[in-house]
């Protein structure tokens, strides 16, 4: 209890100890590809300050056996969006359902979300992470996280700046994430507007409309060359979205330094690869963003462990909405939309995973990056998906830890600060217990996570709310997964009957059997149509749907303490 009560005060409340020597451990060195056996790692204020043999302990340092442990450097998604959820609501100008929930309420959770995401990403191992386009008011709220130890580094840039906008996004004043560009000199003034706030990068969104992309994607490059010029002069860098090979290659031509997406509309050639390497730009591929796209709106998404274990439970759950959705005839329209263009999609996939093979063959500096916040494509969670399909593209393990950490460190141009453990760079480290050479499963094992050169135990970064509890059975529920619905509840819970206040049913093993149903039943969702939280209470007023059709109405009522489901009143 004592040692528990230390962590959380080291994680949360006292300036970090500022000598940290781990002891005797393999270092990672991501660069080199190779493992170096008992090594001393010294931490002094945030940064790696010796690597060696046998290192002598400095007066006062906290001191961590490393013994028969793997330290890497801390993970980085060099593609994040804290304007997007991950949720059904996120993306009106994909699917507007803002009559069912106003995009003013989805951009208000982003926004008083954005710490319970950041300490997901901690707590995962993600220790920086790069958001390819926010807003005015986002980048102000990343200048309150930065000597925070339970939240990564922020790379983050402002608006993007557009060769098209979606209407959807008109008129948010501070929030909005779009500033259309018309001309050059609009273009120009985008890029002053936003350096007072302190962008890390400047981003493009290179929209290509019409049959004609080779004409259009000439139309729109003087403003995106004159952003890239303009962003250079003040020193920063650029991101571009491009996903056709025109756009990527014109905007390669005019300076971009990375590539937010992979070529996704036909295969690359040598020359293409060539000129990448050539002009030392950067590529994250997101595999796995539109695929999500497709799952959600064709009803088959299907949360994954990771999503269970590390995404933030209230947008996860959004995904199950369809199925309530009043609008029935849009629902099917999208349902009908996906199932018609599944072969389109498959060919895009196989197109996006060819090109990644052909880049990393040609020596092309490929960062990991999700696109999480998109429908369907969660925070933290989403990480692991990207890496088993870049794994599945023919990327070896080595690659794979290079791309998600010296190589994001490279997107924002970086490197010489974080993404490796060495001398001199930010103590952002993972102390595994097992080999994160062998499998990038092994990359969840994590003993320590040292962000800024504090060191937490995982679990400590992260205490769920009442909300995320109930929203964490409530998901698991609507996806029939018995034990991740089990997860939040207390090992003694108590399960009363709401008319009578008769304890019904106590500890988790009676409640698995009563649950179990969970594994074989069809048709079950619970629709929650209206919620009230005081303190540690959390009160829903639930429509749960059965099998035969049949719909049941009721109250349930979540008392929470220490982090878990402890009471929970149920309508019979
Ligand atoms: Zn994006």
């Amino acid at each position: 209890m004592r040692q528990l009560l230390l962590l959380i005060f080291y994680g949360w409340f006292l300036p970090a100890p500022a000598q940290l020597l781990i002891r005797n451990t393999t270092v990672v060195d991501v660069e080199a590809k190779k493992l170096l056996p008992a090594q001393d790692v010294w931490i002094q204020n945030g940064i790696v300050s010796g690597i060696g043999k046998k290192l002598t302990a400095p007066a006062g340092a906290q001191i961590i056996d490393g013994s028969g442990k793997y330290l890497m450097p801390g993970l980085v998604d060099a593609h994040v969006h804290f304007f997007q959820s991950g949720g059904l609501y996120t993306r009106p100008d994909a699917i507007d359902l803002r009559k069912a929930n106003p995009y003013e309420k989805e951009m208000a959770w982003t926004h008083a979300n954005m710490e319970a995401l950041l300490r997901r990403y901690t707590r995962a191992g993600i220790t920086s992470v790069i958001d390819v386009g926010a807003t005015e008011i986002f980048l102000r709220q990343r200048d309150s996280f930065r000597n925070k130890s339970y939240a990564p580094t922020i790379y983050i840039t402002g608006p993007l700046l557009t060769t098209y906008e979606p209407e959807v996004y008109n008129k948010l004043g501070a929030d909005e994430p779009f500033s259309l560009m018309k001309t050059t000199t609009e273009a120009r003034a985008y890029v002053q507007k936003q350096i007072p706030y302190k962008p890390d990068f400047i981003k493009i969104w290179y929209i290509v409309l019409g049959r004609n992309k080779d004409s259009s994607a000439r139309t729109s490059l003087p403003m995106v060359q004159a952003v890239i010029n303009e962003a250079h002069k003040n020193g920063l860098r650029v991101a571009v979205h491009a996903t056709e090979r025109i756009t990527a290659q014109l905007s390669v031509e005019a300076g971009a330094d990375l590539l937010v997406h992979g070529v996704e509309d036909e295969p690359v050639d040598a020359s293409f690869a060539q000129l990448l390497k050539q002009k030392g730009t950067v590529l994250s591929p997101t595999l796995v963003v539109a695929g999500n796209y497709n799952k959600v709106f064709g009803q088959a998404y299907t949360p994954t462990a990771e999503d269970f274990r590390y995404a933030h439970p209230t947008p996860l759950n959004s995904l199950y909405h369809l199925q309530s959705i009043k609008d029935t005839a849009l629902v099917k329209r999208y349902r009908n939309y996906v199932l018609r263009n599944t072969d389109a999609a498959k060919k895009e996939d196989t197109i996006r995973w060819m090109n990644l093979k052909k880049l990393v063959k040609a020596g092309v500096t490929i960062a990991t990056g999700t696109d999480a916040g998109n429908i369907g494509t969660q925070h933290v969670s989403s990480y692991y998906d990207e890496l088993a399909a870049m794994q599945g593209s023919g990327m070896d393990t080595w690659s794979l830890l290079e791309a998600s950490t010296i190589n994001g460190a490279k997107a924002v141009g970086r490197e010489k600060e974080f993404g490796a453990v060495k001398k001199g760079m930010r103590a952002d480290l993972l102390l595994l217990t097992k080999n994160p050479t062998e499998d990038f499963r092994a990359w969840q094992s994590i003993d320590w996570v040292i962000n800024k050169g504090v060191a937490m135990k995982p679990d400590s970064v992260l205490q769920p709310s009442p909300v995320e509890l109930a929203d964490q059975q409530l998901v698991a529920y609507n996806a029939h997964n018995l034990e991740a619905f089990l997860a939040p509840y207390a090992e003694d819970i108590e399960i009363y009957d709401l008319s009578t206040n008769k304890l019904q049913v106590k500890g988790k093993e009676a409640m698995r059997k009563q649950y179990s149903f969970l594994n074989t039943v069809k048709t079950l969702y619970c629709n929650l149509l209206n919620r009230m939280v005081e303190g540690n209470v959390v009160v829903d007023h639930e429509e749960i749907w059965m099998d035969g059709g049949r719909k049941i109405y009721g109250l349930a009522i979540y008392e929470v303490k220490d982090g878990k489901i402890v009471k929970v009143w149920f309508p019979e």
